[in-house]
């Protein structure tokens, strides 16, 4: 993990000072980029480059490069911090045979009374959510005390559902 600190920077490789009468005062905008990376996909986060002064990793510089190629950011744009961090894993991300895995997966821990929940515990992209991997959570202790179906993660079809249902599990109360 890595926060920059405050850079002094132009998009287009100029780097003005504070005293420079160009550096503006704000309002600023932030941004939030996220870069993946795969067998498919190199990504040149282990070697550095130059952001201005800094020396920071090169994805930063190219993603900062990339927002000026697509216009989100101007060359003269002043960037005055970046915050940048690595996650080796990111995504529960789906495949095809993904649901017959999991299945045999959860009964095989459940025979331990292994409750596997979560965003990585359970491998549901569509119900990997911070909101969702919390009723995980819940559910599963409703689950163990009370016996309650387990709603999240057996039906994402229902707690996906457009119609914004408050459910609980517990005590088999539903409630609007
Ligand atoms: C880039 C990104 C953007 C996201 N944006 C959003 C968003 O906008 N809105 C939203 O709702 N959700 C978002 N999420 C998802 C959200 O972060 C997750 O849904 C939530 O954090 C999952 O909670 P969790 O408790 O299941 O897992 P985590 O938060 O991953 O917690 C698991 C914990 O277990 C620890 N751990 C792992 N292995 C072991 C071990 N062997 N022993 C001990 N500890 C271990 C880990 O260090 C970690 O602290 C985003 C996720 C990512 C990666």
């Amino acid at each position: 993990m890595h926060l920059y600190p405050p850079l002094q920077w132009r998009g287009g490789g100029e780097v003005p000072r504070s005293s420079d009468a160009g550096a503006s005062s704000g309002p600023y905008s932030s941004f939030m980029f996220e870069v993946s990376e795969s067998k498919f996909k190199s990504v040149q986060w282990k070697t550095t480059a130059h952001l201005g002064t800094m020396e920071v990793s090169k994805v930063v510089v190219d993603t900062v490069q990339g927002a000026i190629n697509v216009g989100l950011l101007k060359p003269e744009d002043e960037i005055v911090s970046v915050f940048y961090t690595r996650l080796e894993r990111g995504y529960p991300t789906p495949t095809l045979l993904r649901d017959a895995a999991l299945e045999q997966a959860d009964q095989f821990l459940l025979e331990d009374d292994i409750y596997s929940r979560g965003r990585f515990g359970m491998w549901k992209y569509e119900v990997a959510n911070q909101d969702h991997s919390f009723s995980q959570g819940v559910e599963a202790v409703e689950r163990i005390l009370q016996s309650a179906e387990e709603l999240t993660v057996y039906h994402p079809e229902i707690v996906n559902t457009r119609e914004k249902k408050r459910r609980r599990t517990f005590n088999h109360q539903e409630e609007d």
